[in-house]
């Protein structure tokens, strides 16, 4: 038998107000993050996946996923996450494992 997740945490993106930036409008028509999302969610249904949607101000990119501080300079182009403690890792992993965290945060 094939192994399936129990639970699935998405992030919740300010679609809207991203479409109002042209350089991010493109990247994401050609993504097609509604689709995708459309997608997951019918998954998770017919699989009996649990499925999240975290809270739109979540810091699941700016919190440091080891000591879990903020970093409220963070910018979209920084693409490895820094933090004071030493703690250095891919964006995108430290924003996954602080949303694989987000039942037990909230
Ligand atoms: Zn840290």
């Amino acid at each position: 038998m094939k192994t399936k997740p129990y639970r699935i945490v998405m992030e919740t993106l300010n679609i809207k107000g991203m479409m109002k930036n042209k350089h991010l409008s493109d990247a994401i028509r050609k993504q097609k993050l509604y689709e995708f999302k459309r997608q997951i969610r019918y998954k998770c249904k017919k699989y009996g996946i649990e499925f999240i949607e975290a809270d739109k101000w979540y810091p699941s990119s700016k919190m440091c996923s080891s000591c879990g501080a903020i970093k409220k300079d963070l910018r979209l182009s920084d693409r490895t996450y820094q933090c004071e403690c030493g703690h250095e890792m891919d964006r995108d992993l430290n924003a996954s494992i602080n949303l694989s965290r987000y039942e037990l945060a909230n």
